[in-house]
């Protein structure tokens, strides 16, 4: 964990940042008859009051401290409260820690950590002051980068609508809670559920261009121009609804998913528009932020369901691609927020040939430094069951050790097309390696990898070959035989490196999937002893893996 540096009390800014140029922030109850009400971007209705001001005033620190760690009051002072240090390095023993609520500041006398509210905060989520200010802003709901326009603010008044529609919505509600999502997880994503005459009110009846507004922003459906006259209905129309945020938390668009005993697909999304473009968005970027710049990586789910349930568990670094895979597009996103991308995939043959669709999708833009794995879930299992049934640790175990490297999931995957019995199936399979680790021309040392784990798959078939014709591998297990391969391989290396094989580098020099993982530096990864994974993991190849956790 590491530790970030507190300033003394009163030392973080107490001026609004120069990007923050905005209102604060509506606290307007759902309604959408707000949405077009608001002034022109810029304009400033109210005072602008500071944005650690408006933190302060909405969370007090007294109630924030009191979310991780039992405090009382002191005997000789109303003002002063005790209890144990909220550090999440300091093993406190004692009550170290004090929060002086006129002063509204905290200050531990064990390991000397002091602060106010963003410091608190900062301590917990392992932040910089100043990301700690902005993310406490958005999640209080307190900042917001700057004012947001009309489309910007109808969409984020739908958001709030819907989500008071739902705790008025039985049916939705239950069926929530029967998939295991708590109020708190309903909350945080801001589920809502629509019914479908929202936008037939009087007041858009009147204003046509809040009409247009509605269909261009894709919360109404485009009108029949056969019925022109026939009121507009809601896009979403008896759907619950999951925002989609982008990164900086502002709504652009919706997915829907119907009741069960609703007709329709089961998942719909937004419509296109200016605001909701597919491909680039995540769902739960907003969300995930934290968690992912915390361990390291992205988990990447199908469902947004999926993402709820996970970030309830405690896995809050997961986000869902917005489509059936991913593309070029969804990577840059990706790659803005990690260099390390985990696909976690429902272990069928379906769910595989779309991960392999995502990872080539992928391939073009990819650059070295980037890493991507594969996580597999067991086969009839979506990663919301996975998570409920086998809780949050099992998840990371899934995610961060048994996940394989991309290049051994490459090979992995293109094996089973090949028949590797014979030279010419071998052959194949090889061309086949050059070709797919071709496509990844931003990668060199991908590239290499991926040959080298193909060469790996092609000597153990040749060996098994070998062994079996001539009657040799009969009493051996394969286990046993793989391990003997890796052993030689092991051995192989070792020698070359005696050699000075300068050509470790060379595509055509690797003979092992070992060689191209062992000889090249991999700079995202720390030199860190890694625990092997169980023996009946990864039973297929001779070379495990070498994803690591950061
Ligand atoms: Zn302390």
């Amino acid at each position: 964990m590491q530790r970030n540096p507190i300033l003394p009390a009163n030392a973080a800014s107490d001026a609004a940042p120069a990007v923050e140029s905005e209102n604060p922030p509506s606290d307007q109850p759902a309604n959408t008859a707000s949405a077009t009400n608001s002034a022109p971007r810029g304009a400033s209705q109210t005072p602008l009051v500071p944005l650690i001001q408006r933190i302060k005033d909405r969370m007090p620190l007294l109630d924030f401290v009191k979310q991780h760690t039992t405090m009382k009051q002191s005997p000789s002072s109303k003002a002063e409260h005790f209890g144990k240090c909220i550090a999440p390095d300091h093993k406190d023993d004692g009550p170290s820690f004090y929060v002086n609520t006129d002063r509204q500041v905290f200050q531990c006398k064990g390991c000397g950590v002091t602060g106010n509210v963003v410091g608190a905060y900062a301590l917990i989520h392992g932040l910089e002051l100043d990301d700690a200010k902005f993310k406490l802003g958005r999640d209080l709901g307190v900042f917001n980068e700057r004012r947001l326009d009309d489309a910007e603010s109808m969409l984020s008044s739908a958001a709030s609508t819907f989500s008071w529609q739902l705790d008025r919505m039985e049916d939705a509600k239950r069926y929530l809670h029967e998939r295991g999502l708590k109020d708190e997880t309903i909350k945080k994503f801001g589920l809502g559920f629509c019914w479908g005459r929202e936008f037939q009110k009087e007041k858009y009846q009147k204003d046509p261009a809040l009409i247009d507004l509605a269909i261009s922003t894709g919360l109404a459906r485009e009108r029949d121009p056969s019925m022109p006259n026939e009121p507009v209905k809601s896009f979403m129309t008896r759907r619950i609804t999951f925002p989609v945020k982008d990164r900086s938390g502002r709504v652009v668009g919706f997915a829907g998913r119907i009741l069960p005993d609703g007709r329709g697909p089961k998942y719909m999304n937004s419509p296109e528009t200016a605001w909701f473009k597919k491909s680039e968005l995540l769902y739960g970027a907003h969300e995930a932020a934290t968690g992912i710049s915390k361990s390291g990586y992205a988990a990447v789910v199908e469902g947004y369901m999926d993402v709820a349930m996970l970030h309830q568990c405690g896995v809050d670094n997961a986000v869902a691609v917005m489509g059936a895979s991913a593309n070029e597009r969804t990577f840059a996103s990706l790659w803005a927020m990690t260099t390390r991308v985990v696909f976690c995939l429902d272990g069928d043959d379906a769910g595989i040939a779309g991960a392999m669709r995502s990872v080539m999708a992928a391939a073009p833009t990819m650059p070295d430094g980037c890493e991507i794995a594969i996580a597999r879930l067991p086969s009839d299992m979506d990663p919301d069951e996975y998570v409920l049934k086998f809780g949050e640790s099992a998840w990371r175990q899934l995610c961060e050790v048994n996940a394989l490297p991309l290049s051994k999931f490459v090979m992995e995957s293109s094996k089973v097309k090949h028949d590797l019995t014979y030279p010419e199936g071998r052959a194949r399979f090889l061309a086949d390696a050059q070709m797919l680790a071709a496509a990844f021309a931003q990668a060199p040392l991908l590239r290499a990898q991926i040959v080298a784990e193909a060469r790996a798959i092609s000597a153990t078939a040749l060996v098994d070959e070998v062994l079996n014709g001539n009657g040799m591998g009969d009493g051996t297990s394969t286990l046993e035989l793989r391990d003997s391969i890796a052993l030689l391989q092991r051995h192989m290396q070792s020698r070359l490196a005696r050699q000075g094989a300068a050509e470790a580098v060379d595509v055509d020099a690797q003979p092992s999937a070992g060689n191209a993982q062992d000889q090249v530096e991999r700079p995202a990864t720390p030199a860190e002893p890694a625990a092997a994974p169980p023996a009946s993991a990864r039973p297929s190849s001779p070379v495990q893996s070498r994803y690591r956790p950061r």
